[in-house]
């Protein structure tokens, strides 16, 4: 799994505290990945900090990409790009 990292606003956060995975929907290629049985970050799963959580899992029945458009449009101001991340 990656570091709990918000996708959206890229800021670090105690998943204890708040937050967590949001599982999305699984495309085609998602299934795929599952069969190679491989132990890293899922890629239709992200972390998303206690602001952004509960949005997030509103939109899990949806696939990631569908998703993130509509959170990313929601939460244009607070959005990140994660290359940004190091300055934090
Ligand atoms: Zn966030």
């Amino acid at each position: 799994m990656k570091p709990p990292v918000c996708v959206i606003c890229s800021r670090r956060f105690s998943p204890q505290e708040e937050g967590g995975v949001v599982n999305f929907a699984k495309r085609k290629g998602d299934i795929e990945w599952e069969k190679k049985d491989i132990v890293e970050h899922p890629p239709y799963a992200d972390w998303f900090c206690g602001r952004h959580f509960s949005y997030a899992e509103n939109l899990s029945g949806l696939t990631i990409n569908k998703a993130m458009e509509k959170i990313i449009e929601r939460f244009a101001s607070d959005y990140k790009q994660f290359e940004d991340a190091d300055s934090y």
